[in-house]
């Protein structure tokens, strides 16, 4: 590579964003200056959004993912979107290479009558809601004795043990103040989990499903099908894991529990019903002799998976950037030079934190591969380009200033951390000279 050292800008700091880098640094050695834009002030994505906030120990991978800013020719640029305050083209015309880490922030519908029903919301929302992020609409909870979830993967999973659990359980973790109070004006007595196939199909994993199954005070019911008649020889380890952890927690229900969490597979949700708000949803049977099945609901969560966003000027088909092992090609499969994708965007909502490490070793090693190849070409300055704007960055001392500041909020309750979620809040805390 040349005396200069080569640009390269990485938009979405996410873990797969976050991955890239290192990647990169790793392979490429000192001869890199990396960029990483973020719409947000705050890097880490969906583990910082989207993980429970009551899994802590998955959260602890930020530590590792933010060494990357520790090398001396990575800046972080927050409060910078594509498609908002830079184009796909600016980015092309300022940097060697361009990597959209992008994650995928839209949320699938159901498409049936009354999906839009006060009451009835995404999951997506949800969790985006009880993890502070700062775009998220409230979520009033006021009454809800009746919670259905639709679907059964480990989004699901959350959504429903966050229903379920003891509110004094989640007051340790970094969730803000409001959504611990709009919490306990809920009073959740029966959640339902409902999957279209049976629970050995179900993408749920086995240690996410026992934590949900073992919330402590929780009687477990089974609906739609009978764990007897599954050929378990048939099914993978995991499939068999899952029916055995189910078959343990209905088994060992209590009588009269407080709340329960009932199970349904083999059906479909066909409406939602309700006058002025939900009030019920009917499934339909997905398997043959099953019959239709009417929930009583206050609250309708589907979570029916996550979905990629189009970005102004980015090739976009179906939810995903398309891609030849993250070189991203226009959807008639010819080349863009210059521009990659990598995790949830790259590959579509799937995979956990680790995956996106294997992810963005195969779209650094293409990067650097495709930059070895090229001689360097004359750039545009961004920063000069964004300054016309008006277009502030923020930077990585007004992330910190943000950790310190969700760090003594944490503090004066006896947490370790509590989120700041308002815009206005977190604005305040970048500096704006
Ligand atoms: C509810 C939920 C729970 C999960 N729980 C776990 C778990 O317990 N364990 C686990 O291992 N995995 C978990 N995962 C999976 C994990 O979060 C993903 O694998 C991972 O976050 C995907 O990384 P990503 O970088 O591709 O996308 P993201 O994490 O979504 O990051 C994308 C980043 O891009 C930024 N961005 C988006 N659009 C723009 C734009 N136009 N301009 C600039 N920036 C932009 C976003 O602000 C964000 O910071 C969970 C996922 C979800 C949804």
């Amino acid at each position: 590579m040349g005396e200069e050292p080569r640009r390269i800008a990485i938009i979405g700091a996410g873990p797969s964003g976050l991955f890239t880098a290192a990647a990169l640094l790793a392979q490429g050695g000192d001869d890199l200056a990396i960029d990483i834009f973020d719409r947000l002030p705050t890097p880490f994505g969906l583990l910082r959004y989207g993980v429970a906030p009551d899994h802590a120990s998955i959260k602890a991978v930020a530590t590792t993912l933010a060494r990357v800013f520790e090398a001396p020719r990575v800046r972080f640029l927050g409060l910078v979107e594509l498609g908002r305050d830079v184009s796909a083209a600016e980015l092309v015309a300022a940097y060697d290479a361009v990597i959209y880490a992008v994650g995928a922030a839209d949320d699938r519908h159901l498409g049936i009558p009354g999906e839009d029903l006060p009451g009835s919301r995404s999951a997506r929302q949800f969790v985006a809601w009880y993890s502070g992020h700062p775009d998220a609409d409230p979520q009033p909870l006021a009454g809800v004795r009746d919670a259905v979830v639709v679907g059964v993967g480990n989004v699901a999973v959350d959504v429903a043990r966050i229903l379920l659990k003891d509110r004094d359980d989640l007051s340790a973790t970094d969730m803000p103040d409001a959504v611990l109070a709009e919490l306990r004006t809920a009073a959740v007595e029966h959640a339902w989990l409902v999957g279209r196939r049976g629970p050995e199909h179900a993408s749920f994993t086995t240690p996410e499903l026992r934590e949900l199954l073992e919330t402590p005070g929780i009687g477990v019911e089974l609906l739609g099908c009978d764990l007897a008649d599954i050929d378990e020889e048939a099914l993978e380890r995991h499939a068999r894991a899952n029916l055995a952890a189910i078959a343990r927690a209905v088994d060992a229900s209590p009588a009269e529990p407080a709340r329960w969490l009932h199970l349904l597979f083999w059906h479909r949700p066909a409406e939602l019903e309700g006058e002025g708000r939900v009030q019920s949803v009917t499934f339909a049977p997905t398997a043959e002799g099953g019959s239709a099945v009417t929930v009583p609901a206050d609250l309708v969560l589907r979570s029916i998976g996550y979905r990629g966003l189009r970005l102004p000027g980015v090739p976009y088909e179906d939810g995903r950037i398309p891609n030849l092992e993250g070189r991203v090609v226009e959807t008639d499969g010819s080349e863009r030079p210059g521009e990659y994708a990598v995790g949830w965007i790259k590959r579509g909502p799937v995979g956990l934190i680790g995956s996106n490490k294997k992810d963005a070793a195969e779209t650094a090693a293409h990067v650097l591969e495709d930059l070895a190849a090229l001689p360097p070409r004359p750039l545009e300055d961004l920063d000069a380009v964004l300054a016309a704007r008006g277009v502030r960055p923020s930077n990585l001392e007004d992330w910190r200033r943000i950790d310190l500041a969700e760090i003594d909020r944490g503090t004066i309750r006896g947490r370790e951390r509590t989120k700041v979620e308002a815009w206005h809040d977190l604005l305040a805390l970048v500096s704006r000279p």
